[in-house]
């Protein structure tokens, strides 16, 4: 069989590890691998190549995707996919595996209803795709951000100041979450967790008056202006704060090596999926197993709140 696959929407670490895996597994089983440059503006402008076993050497230690990834809004329309599909057959690409979001298994399960065989590897580093307890990237992410977390404990602690770290995740609480774990936040706030911002300012008077000499918070993106928040926290908790937006510092980096090894699986299982002629689904992974479900029970679906906000109130 010939099997194209792309990665699409944000990059995220262990993407390549994924790619190779398809690869490797693929020749393995004796198919023919095609990288799709660029996501689906790839598929829409014919940059394909044929992989072989030695394009994807020196990939699993790489951050970002070698194949390259883009927002490619004409992809919504129908007529332009068909140029795509077009693409596809015309080279007797039967199979594609996409690496992505929420977006991404969306272009898949179009192309799945014209007809290409389709399977999804979910790739963000945001975690927040339904069906998989990991997503390819979180794991890197959150070792970036308790990196930074550190680091600015070292200088909050000199200065006795109230940290405010902002993270990535869009409507995801899981990079501030584990971070905000492993990095010994004293509030952790995300769309699952909201904040009692009066209950907030004061047990950081509480926590100043105790002779404490920092205290770190955690918050996901777009809750709320953090510049706004730390003059807020100065001024009514009389805690000296600064706000840090870390951006997309979060994306990049050497992925971890459970990222290497999700990666790994998540590509290597894509391929036996598509040798079993399943088709239609993508891949997660539920208490360390590879999973596979139709896109349709995927796709806009939320996570359920994680279990992990239990520990946080009895440990922060
Ligand atoms: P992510 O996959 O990380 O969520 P995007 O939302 O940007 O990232 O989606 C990646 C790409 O998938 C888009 O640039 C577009 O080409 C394609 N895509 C997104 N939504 C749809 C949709 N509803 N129908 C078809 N293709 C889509």
């Amino acid at each position: 069989m010939k099997i194209g696959v792309l990665t699409s929407g944000g990059d995220a670490p262990g993407m390549n590890a994924a790619v190779r895996a398809v690869v490797r597994a693929g020749l393995t089983y004796g198919h023919e691998i095609y990288g799709i440059k660029d996501g689906y503006s790839g598929m829409i402008n014919d940059d394909m190549v044929l992989l072989t076993s030695h394009s994807v050497s020196g990939m699993l230690s790489l951050g970002g995707t070698f194949l390259g990834t883009s927002r490619a809004p004409e992809f919504l329309k129908e007529e332009v996919r068909q140029i795509g599909v077009d693409n596809l057959k015309k080279r007797g690409i039967e199979g594609l595996v996409v690496i992505g979001g929420d977006g991404t298994y969306r272009g898949a399960m179009d192309l799945a209803r014209m007809g290409i065989k389709c399977i999804g590897l979910p790739g963000t580093i945001d975690n927040d795709i339904a069906g998989t307890d990991f997503t390819i990237g979180f794991q890197t992410a959150v070792e970036t951000i308790v990196d930074a977390i550190d680091k600015l404990r070292d200088t909050s602690t000199s200065h006795q100041r109230c940290s405010i770290v902002e993270t990535m995740g869009r409507r995801c609480g899981d990079l501030a979450l584990f971070a905000g774990i492993c990095g010994g936040a004293e509030f952790i706030i995300t769309p699952e967790n909201p904040m009692d911002k009066e209950q907030m300012f004061k047990r950081l008077r509480e926590h100043k008056a105790a002779g404490r000499r920092h205290a770190i918070v955690v918050i996901t993106e777009k809750i709320l202006d953090v510049h706004a928040l730390a003059e807020e926290i100065t001024e009514k908790a009389g805690f000296a704060s600064r706000a840090t937006v870390l951006g997309y510092i979060q994306r990049g980096g050497s992925p971890c090596p459970e990222d290497r090894i999700l990666g790994s699986r998540m590509g290597t299982y894509a391929v036996e999926l598509l040798n079993d002629d399943v088709y239609g689904v993508c891949v997660g992974v539920r208490d360390s197993r590879m999973v596979h479900l139709p896109f349709a029970n995927v796709v806009g679906q939320q996570r359920p709140k994680n279990e992990l906000y239990k520990l946080v109130k009895k440990i922060s």
